[in-house]
Order: C-alpha cells, then structure tokens, then sequence
C-alpha cells in the first residue's frame, strides 16, 4: 500500500529571530517567528507525514495554545509524529520539498538540511530532496516578511 501526503507552511520573519529549516541553523538577519522554534520545514514535513498516514496534522498533535510547545524544537516533533507513523506501519518511501524565501540562498545548505531530515526519518538522505525558490518580490515572501515551504512525501507499508 503506498500514501502521498502533502504539507505547508509559512511563517512570519522577524529580525534576531534564528533561522532554522529542518534542524539546521542557517546565519540570516532575520529568522521565523513562531510559537515553537519556527522551523516552518520542519512543521510542512511533519503534515506530509501525519496527512499520508491520515493520522491528524501538526495541530492537533502540538497546538500552539498549549504552553508545553512553546519554543519546542521542531525536530523533536516531527520525530514524536513521526514515531506515530512509524507504529501505524509506514515506512517514508521518499520527501521532497521546496522552501520559498528571497534569502538566504538555499543551496549551500541542501545537503546539510537532507541529511538533517534523513535522520530524523530514519532514511538514506537521498530519499529526501529540496529546492529553493523565490517568489519574484512579489508578496509578503518576496517583500522578504515571510518564508513558506511545501513537503509531499510518498509513505509504504505492506497490504493493500
Ligand atoms: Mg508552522
């Protein structure tokens, strides 16, 4: 049996916030605001996953009324939902993301964040992909106020 999911984010950038996608901080003037870390990939990823099992979404399992999420780090959610997954049965197959920002350039940081992510996911880090995209300055993305990213994973496990 194989499941696609589908996840996205986008976040505020506030100046002196850390800038963090899939666990890794990357030096930029301005970093996400959120009520957890703001690590927005992370929380996409974390959706893909949650969507493709039909177990919930990030919100229902980490709401941000909650005062035990605040500034939680992202990771560690991501493998707490992930771990659900993981009991349900499914296996990630593949991710592959795009991040949306005007900057920092996304590049010299792919490799780092896949592997990051692999980790978390307990996968060869080229099961997982990502791209960096800007969005023409046009929008609060590309006026540089916001970063939003997109997860799609494929998830298996035996049956039909
Ligand atoms: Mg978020």
């Amino acid at each position: 049996m194989i499941r696609t999911g589908l996840g996205q984010d986008l976040h505020r950038l506030k100046r002196g916030r850390p800038f963090l996608l899939g666990g890794v901080s990357i030096p930029a003037p301005k970093g996400e605001l959120g009520h957890s870390d703001g690590d927005l990939l992370a929380h996409a990823v974390t959706d893909a996953v949650l969507g493709a099992a039909g177990l919930g979404d990030i919100g229902e399992f980490f709401p941000p009324s909650d005062p035990a999420w605040k500034n939680a780090d992202s990771m560690e959610l991501l493998r707490a939902a992930f771990s659900r997954v993981k009991e349900a049965g499914w296996r990630l197959v593949n991710l592959d993301c795009v991040i949306i920002c005007e900057s920092p350039k996304i590049l010299p940081h792919r490799q780092a964040i896949r592997d990051s992510l692999a980790s978390a996911l307990e996968v060869s880090s080229e099961k997982i992909f990502l791209k960096g995209k800007t969005a023409e300055s046009m929008g609060p993305v590309g006026k540089g106020r916001a970063i939003e990213a997109l997860a799609l994973c494929l998830l298996e496990k035996d049956g039909e």
